[in-house]
């Protein structure tokens, strides 16, 4: 029966694949995966010998439509990425948007992201937020914050241990000193780290203390005064 499975894989702990998604990879006719190598490792882990495709930023603009064709012909694939979630910064959307053109059903299995125990974990408010992903390095960077100055919902970002403080003393500039932030650093990992305080304070405290793997911002929203 032809359909494309998205499927969350671990961000750190090996542990955190859930048992639905072990039956689906094993059940599937194809494996399409941002880094085959890696996603080997995983699957022979688990004793899963489904084929694997490789699928990634760089080719998946030329494989989609191969792809959906063998889903169109019967076939039942998975999509992996690296880590977490597929689609969320990470290759998925363009499949997904492709079968959903060719009326292929597309089933995302809830799973690991990185986004949702940063936010959790942040002690700000997790009612109302917002996912920002990675800003912009360069061009655009600018216009991306200036935008974020009024928002009032939790804000989350991806970011690189190499850029964290300029990105905080940037965003001390733009929302003020004193709002309250939260880094979280190596999740599920052994090294896991969630260091929380004003703008200011997470700026000083790892520009002392260079950060190393992985790491999400939170930023609390501008307060709505009544
Ligand atoms: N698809 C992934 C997800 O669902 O979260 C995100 C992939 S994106 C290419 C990688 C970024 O996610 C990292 O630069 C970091 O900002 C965040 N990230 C992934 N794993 C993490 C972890 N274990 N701890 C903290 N941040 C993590």
């Amino acid at each position: 029966m032809s359909k494309l499975f998205l499927v969350p894989t671990p961000i750190g702990n090996l542990g955190d694949i859930t048992i639905r998604a072990l039956e689906v990879l094993g059940s599937v006719d194809f494996i399409l995966a941002e880094d085959t190598r890696e996603a080997a490792k995983l699957l022979r882990h688990h004793g899963i010998k489904s084929p694997l495709r490789s699928h990634h930023m760089f080719n998946e603009h030329r494989t989609v439509d191969g792809v959906c064709s063998r889903i169109m012909k019967g076939e039942r694939a998975a999509l992996i990425s690296d880590a977490g979630t597929p689609g969320i910064s990470d290759p998925g959307y363009l499949l997904v948007k492709h079968c959903i053109k060719n009326n292929i059903p597309v089933e995302t299995l809830p799973g690991p992201t990185a986004l949702i125990p940063a936010l959790v974990n942040s002690g700000l408010p997790c009612d109302r937020f917002c996912f920002e992903g990675f800003i912009p390095s360069k061009r655009g960077r600018n216009k991306r914050m200036e935008a974020l100055e009024n928002e009032t919902r939790t804000m989350i970002f991806y970011e690189s241990p190499f850029r964290l403080v300029k990105t905080l003393e940037e965003m001390a500039e733009r929302f003020g000193s004193e709002r309250e932030a939260s880094v979280s650093r190596e999740l599920s990992k052994i090294y896991e780290e969630n260091v929380r305080g004003t703008l200011t304070f997470l700026a000083d405290h790892f520009r002392d203390k260079p950060p190393k793997g992985e790491l999400v911002i939170v930023v609390a929203g501008k307060k709505i005064h009544h």
